[in-house]
């Protein structure tokens, strides 16, 4: 199955034919006769079709909209990064865990923003407010922004733009591996390349139009060679009948793949990884029952810890000696795979 995104249909506010990428991508849809549509904000969409929860699901992630992001403000990113970089929301895969599934509503379609000069100018008035501080902006936080890059390039003037930026550093993390255009742009090593993993026995089950765990791992080794700090992030993770071996062999994989493309002189210390143990909340559960009726995700509320949240609301984790016991076992991975790499968090 091919994961190139091309969208079913377009909608696009006015405004954005006042970019010239808004100018090309408009007509570049209409000349592949693509349904093409104005709309008058790029946070009301009407026309979505779907007469259920879950076409219509199916159906916002092949719309895509093309708008101008207004907002002045950047929404804070702790603790990864001090700021989210928006430059792109929602993205095509179907993760039945994804969160963005809660927090953009029933229809969560693509957004991609063409005023990227303005956002990478508001991103430089935020550096220089924090000077001589380091200042780090997060590309993903509401998006995998991979798959639209093909249309948007925001990823690539992003990461030019960070390069040249002493105190701007840029992080992002994608299950895609269509990144062929970003391998040879000069980041200076001021942008961390994340990849988000998971063991083929989860990718299959769970995250439906997504590259296979093996097509990620070459990416990263790809992005290793491009010189790019590296990251993994390795979530949602489950316990499973066998999930120690499936987790094992892929990080087993991971390193042997990392270890030939790696250049002479690199070490594991350039390398971050994030482990992240699945967990849910009551509201998360009833939306993607919604979307998912026969999703198998392994929701039993009475199986799992109830942790109160930052946000008022709680989520259900595994419990306190299962987590012990995937901790130590990931704390052991990282440490046989990838030695000194820097373990920044298990959760
Ligand atoms: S790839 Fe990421 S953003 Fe896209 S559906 Fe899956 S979890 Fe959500």
């Amino acid at each position: 199955m091919s994961l190139e995104f091309i969208p079913t249909r377009v909608f696009y506010e006015p405004g954005a034919l006042d970019y010239p990428l808004g100018k090309t991508l408009v007509e570049g849809f209409q000349n592949m006769g693509i349904s093409v549509s104005h709309t008058t904000s790029h946070n009301r969409i009407t026309g979505i079709p779907g007469n259920t929860a879950t076409a219509a699901y199916r159906e916002a992630k092949r719309t895509l909209v093309i708008g101008v992001r207004r907002s002045e403000k950047f929404q804070s990113c702790k603790p990864s990064a001090h700021y989210q970089l928006p430059l792109v929301t929602s993205c095509p895969g179907m993760c039945e865990y994804c969160y963005l599934a809660t927090t953009l509503g029933k229809k969560p379609y693509i957004r991609i923003y063409v005023n990227q000069e303005e956002i990478l100018e508001r991103a430089s008035k935020l550096i220089q407010e924090r000077i001589p501080e380091i200042t780090t902006f997060e590309g993903a936080a509401t998006s995998d922004p991979v798959p639209v890059e093909r249309y948007t390039g925001a990823l690539k003037r992003a990461i030019e733009f960070f390069g040249h930026q002493p105190n701007g550093r840029f992080r992002f993390v994608t299950k895609y591996t269509d990144i062929e255009s970003l391998l040879d742009v000069k980041h200076e090593g001021h942008t961390r390349f994340r990849f988000s993993l998971n063991c083929s026995e989860v990718v299959k089950k769970y995250e439906h139009g997504t590259p296979s765990p093996e097509e990620r791992i070459i990416a990263s080794g790809k992005v290793l060679k491009a010189e790019y700090p590296l990251g993994f992030i390795i979530a949602p993770i489950f316990r499973f009948q066998g999930w120690q071996d499936a987790y094992g062999r892929l990080m087993e994989r991971t390193a042997e793949e990392l270890a030939k493309r790696a250049l002479s002189g690199w070490s594991p210390e350039q390398l971050t990884l994030e482990f992240i143990s699945h967990r849910f909340t009551a509201k998360a559960k009833a939306n993607i029952l919604e979307i998912f009726p026969n999703s198998s995700l392994p929701m039993k509320e009475e199986e799992r810890k109830f942790k109160y949240g930052q946000f008022g609301y709680g989520k259900y984790i595994y419990q306190a000696e299962e987590m012990k016991e995937m901790k130590e076992f990931f704390q052991e991975q990282a440490k046989a795979y990838f030695h000194s790499a820097k373990v920044e968090y298990f959760i």
